[in-house]
């Protein structure tokens, strides 16, 4: 039985929600125009929402700092990003020295003298610093007043000064005040009653990482319940505060894949929680996460409302995204749900959060479409047909209506007057005060509830950027309801006209799979949040083990690769004159046909190689990209000959062609992406290919050879020559046919490939490597624990650490290495090691005794001359149980440690240099990773470290194919990278051809100019 099947006393069929997560965005726009919300009341509601804004900027004089802001700071400005960096970054920045850096590197990138005095808000202006600044601390003399800029220029020279500093972090907590109610739940309470707010508390934070975390935030949550409780005195979960949770707060890994974890550990967490508002009898809202955990949590949710212990209590609630196609569709399940469970749930409609996020997520995954909308104007209406929809299950579900939108506010009003069902509006603390207000002043019957964040200023920051940048976009209302250069019809403009008008797609916004089109279309990818394309590939391993592996090709004799070779060399010359275009087209059925068979070779890679299924898709995926990306080299540089300049009387012409035989070596990481990849390349470039796989993995590269015959390429093009690297691999490359050798693998069988080739007779060829590297990831006191542990754990114990690009070496400030160790450690825990073909696994098996054999080893040096931090506990047979290690200095590594092994090493202050030099002394240069806010930290360890793919604030796995062209230098590779722009060049020889046009009595084209 598989693992992640979600142990629920459901009846209802949540899978229906995911089988409309990637609706074609056509038909959902159509369904919803079809549904007609606010028929015949378009107009009037039109003419309300445009009262409503001139009342909102009427207020708004008075109000409005959010809006405000965003006014003098646009986002695309330089300043709106500097200040947002500063925001985030600055409180959680420990030491001095690096805040003022900081500091210094974001106000000088920044013009903020052109805003001083530009608006009465406090907020803008401390946001400005000048006001701050200049007006208060340092008062600037009348020729600095002449001059603002060069004065603020001059000031960010000595931000070292304490008065400066104090005064940055002043501003920046004037900033947080807006947008947390209370550092504590008892002072955001008294806060609300100070301002007769009701609200629902937010518990701030980032989502938990480890088990602990999700402690601290239950311990959290079930104490704001209490006062929550106590400060409610029994008015109910409608008219009374209450509290939303943030279900990724309460488990390290709360994911679909995990279903069964979540189950059997999450819920127990959510239903405490439950259960004390329930006994407070306040209302408690899920909120909206990421659309790949709506169905998860809807599960939940399901169990919550048929719990006895929650029997009687009408205030459990969740929030549902407008701005996913199928929103209405959850819309109806809860209702569904609330009538199965006898039970009234309250339902916040938000549009959402997440959007550019959802946008980068499909877009990475390779999906058919996106889960959201890709117009404002297609949100907006979906919003009204989820209100009427909410209203019209009414009382089974109690709508709550969360919006800054005039427009959006007018109609939910409308449509609740018209169904004469009672409702609430909601407004997020910090943010559309001006317009609630005049809602507040026009309605009595339509209460107001304030989503209020509570916690320290260091924590809310990330949150606030979050909520600048969802509203600061041009097409946010809050972005333009003070704009007083539009006008308030404008401003309330009817978005159900407006999506008739243009019921299209957003034009700058393709399907994922075409955002590369017209060169290529990316890589078909599979949703594994979705539970049947999970089934999809379970079902795929499961057939492969009941039938089991195919069997091993035998290894390539002697006689076989002369007459490969032989039977290559004369095929190759008619595949070199078939030209890029013919060869591009055969290249990019191969790519269709890897796609098509993507659930077999996924299970096959898990059995053959131990990788896991996300592994195991990507790779697929990356196989598929490979053959496209070189196709399309082909059909550009290799169609024909390419004109050159020359005088008059003289035509030049240069021409690429294939060198001949190409032998091809990969190794056993990457049997399918790198294999195929080798063998496209050779191709593309018009060569012949002997392609040997690694020992350990033939049967995947016997699949992949299989696939590009049956696309149609004569056999005799590509031979699979099987065998050991000492056997058959050296007679391949000492043999006098071999033109040229792609390898991937090792740096000692490079070495010994490179002698080989420098020992034979005749022409000099080509030797194309890719080896290992000594990988590291550098980090200082402004980057984000969270997003460094994230980025850590992937790329280190990701695919069982057996990446090229893995993280072997994480390089941590002093400052802040116990508690970044100490979360490293935590996170950990929440890894499961096991079958690589149980969606739930996150490290599967190294490949073989002799590998688990040397990390053994290593972990025995380690035991003896460094600090084992963390080492979980792995199966019986190939698992290798993920270690992480501190090491007592930078040079300690020597080698690639090819595993689940991480090293960290923390640098004293000043000490960066120095561990940046040993690192580049050692001669690697693949991958290097950095964390920062600050670009100058990211570029002196670029320059320190010299490597051939870095990555800033983001993992160092996963490069993408002709996104990131993969390949190191010094130890690590010759280049060129694979995946990139100049990939072929090296597989092809280079023909010029001159004539002398005038040799024939002149030159035509001169006569007629
Ligand atoms: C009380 C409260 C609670 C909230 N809780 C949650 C929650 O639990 N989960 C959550 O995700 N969000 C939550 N939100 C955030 C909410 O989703 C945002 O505030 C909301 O997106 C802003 O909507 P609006 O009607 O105020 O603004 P508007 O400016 O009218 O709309 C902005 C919305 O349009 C979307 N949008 C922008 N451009 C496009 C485009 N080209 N195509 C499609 N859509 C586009 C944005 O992503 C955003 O969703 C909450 C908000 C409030 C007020």
């Amino acid at each position: 039985m598989q693992s992640d099947a979600f142990p629920t006393v459901a009846s209802i069929d949540w899978d229906v929600v995911d089988a409309l997560k990637y609706e074609d965005e056509g038909r959902a726009v159509a369904a919803l125009l079809d549904a007609e919300p606010l028929a015949p009341d378009a107009e009037a509601v039109r003419s309300e929402a445009a009262d409503l804004v001139r009342a909102a900027r009427r207020i708004a004089r008075r109000q409005g700092v959010v809006e405000s802001f965003l006014q003098e700071f646009g986002l695309s400005t330089p300043e709106g990003l500097a200040l947002m960096c500063l925001a985030e970054a600055l409180l959680r920045t420990p030491d001095e020295a690096t805040r003022d850096a900081l500091i210094a590197e974001k106000i000088s990138s920044a013009d903020w003298a052109a805003h001083l005095g530009r608006s009465d808000s406090l907020f803008v202006n401390a946001g400005a610093w000048g006001l701050m600044l200049t007006g208060r601390l340092v008062e600037p003399d009348e020729g600095a007043r002449q001059d603002l800029a060069g004065f603020l220029r001059r000031l960010a020279g000595r931000v070292g000064e304490p008065v400066i500093r104090r005064a940055i972090a002043a501003a920046i907590g004037v900033m947080g005040d807006q947008f947390v109610l209370g550092r504590t739940i008892g002072a955001a309470l008294a806060r609300a009653a100070r301002n007769s707010f009701v609200c629902s508390f937010d518990m701030l934070g980032e989502g938990a990482r480890t088990f602990a975390d999700a402690e601290r935030y239950e311990r959290s949550y079930l104490h704001a319940i209490g006062a929550v409780g106590a400060a409610s005195r029994g008015a109910g979960p409608e008219a009374g505060h209450g509290i939303s949770v943030k279900l990724s707060a309460l488990h390290p890994r709360y994911e679909a894949a995990k279903a069964a974890r979540v189950s059997a550990e999450l819920y127990p967490r959510l239903l405490r929680i439950a259960e004390a508002a329930a006994a407070a009898d306040i209302n408690l809202t899920v909120d909206a996460e990421e659309a790949d955990r709506l169905v998860l949590s809807l599960q939940l949710l399901e169990r919550l409302s048929r719990e006895p212990s929650l029997e009687g209590w009408s205030g459990l609630g969740l929030a549902v995204q407008a701005y996913q196609k199928r929103g209405p569709a959850v819309i109806d399940k809860v209702a569904e749900l609330a009538r199965a469970s006898g039970r009234r749930l309250m339902v916040r409609l938000v549009k959402g959060a997440y959007w550019d996020a959802e946008i980068k997520r499909s877009q990475i995954g390779g999906y058919d479409d996106y889960p959201v909308f890709t117009t404002k104007a297609a949100t907006d209406v979906a919003y009204l047909v989820c209100a009427e929809r909410l209203i019209g299950h009414s009382p089974e579900l109690c709508g709550q209506f969360a919006t800054h939108n005039a427009y959006t506010l007018a109609a939910v009003r409308r449509l609740a007057e018209r169904a004469g069902a009672p409702c609430e509006r909601q407004r997020l603390h910090g943010m559309g005060e001006a317009l609630h207000a005049a809602a507040s002043a026009r309605w009595s019957d339509f209460p107001l509830r304030v989503y209020a964040p509570v916690g320290s200023h260091e924590d809310l920051l990330p949150y606030l950027v979050r909520r600048l940048l969802e509203n600061g976009a041009n097409t946010s209302f809050v972005h333009v309801l003070l704009d007083d250069s539009i006008p308030p019809d404008l401003v309330a403009g009817d978005p159900i006209a407006a999506l008739r008008v243009a019921p299209a797609r957003h034009p700058r916004i393709p399907r994922p799979r075409e955002i590369l089109l017209p060169e290529r279309c990316a890589a078909a990818g599979i949703d594994l949040s979705i539970a049947s394309e999970r089934g999809r590939l379970v079902s795929a391993a499961a057939m492969l083990d009941s039938a089991g592996l195919p069997p091993t090709p035998p290894d390539a004799s002697p006689e076989r690769i002369d007459r490969a070779f032989a039977a290559a060399a004369w095929a190759q010359r008619s595949w070199d004159g078939a030209g890029g275009i013919e060869r591009g087209r055969l290249l990019r059925k191969v790519a269709d046909a890897i796609e098509a068979e993507l659930p077999r070779l996924v299970a096959l890679l898990a059995r053959e190689a131990g990788k896991t299924l996300a592994d195991g898709v990507g790779e697929v995926r990356e196989a598929a990209d490979f053959c496209r990306f070189y196709a399309a080299i082909a059909e550009r540089d290799m169609a024909g000959p390419s004109p050159l300049p020359g005088p008059a009387g003289e035509r030049n012409w240069l021409q690429l062609h294939g060198r001949g035989v190409f032998v091809a070596i990969s190794p056993w990481n990457f049997p399918l992406s790198i294999f195929t990849g080798q063998v496209a390349a050779a191709l593309a470039a018009g060569d012949a290919v002997l392609a040997k796989p690694a020992e350990q993995t033939p049967r995947i590269a016997a699949e992949a050879v299989g696939l590009f015959h049956a696309a149609g390429l004569d056999p005799t093009l590509l031979a699979l020559t099987p065998g050991g690297g000492e056997t058959v691999g050296e007679a391949l490359v000492r043999h006098p046919r071999c033109d040229g050798v792609a390898f991937t693998g090792g740096t000692d069988t490079a070495f010994a490939i490179n002698r080989a080739l420098a020992a034979r007779d005749g022409p000099i060829v080509p030797f194309i490597a890719e080896t290992g590297g000594l990988n590291a990831m550098f980090v200082d006191t402004t980057a984000l624990k969270e997003q460094v542990v994230d980025d850590a754990i992937l790329s280190a114990f990701g695919s069982a650490g057996q990446r090229c690009s893995a993280l072997r070496l994480l390089i941590v400030p002093a400052e802040t290495a116990d508690e970044l160790i100490a979360t490293l450690a935590g996170a950990m825990e929440a890894l499961v090691v096991g079958d690589p073909a149980d969606p739930a696994t996150d490290v599967g098996p190294v490949i073989d005794r002799a590998a688990w054999d040397a990390l053994e080893a290593h972990v025995e040096r380690l035991e003896r001359e460094a600090r084992i931090v963390r080492r979980l506990n792995a199966p019986e047979g190939l698992f290798f149980a993920p270690t992480l290690a501190e090491i007592p200095d930078a040079g300690f590594l020597t080698r690639e440690v090819f595993g689940p092994i991480l090293h960290v090493l923390r640098y004293p202050p000043g000490g960066l240099a120095a561990a940046a030099r040993t690192l580049a002394r050692a001669r690697y240069g693949l991958t290097l990773g950095i964390h920062s806010r600050l670009d100058g930290f990211a570029e002196e360890i670029r320059r320190l470290v010299p490597v051939g793919n870095t990555y800033v604030n983001r993992s160092i796995i996963g490069a993408v194919v002709g996104e990131q062209p993969f390949g190191g230098e010094g130890l690590s590779g010759t280049g060129p990278k694979a995946g990139g722009p100049y990939a072929l060049t090296r597989f092809t020889v280079e023909r010029t051809l001159s004539v002398n046009t005038a040799a024939q009595g002149g030159d035509p084209a001169l006569f007629d100019l």
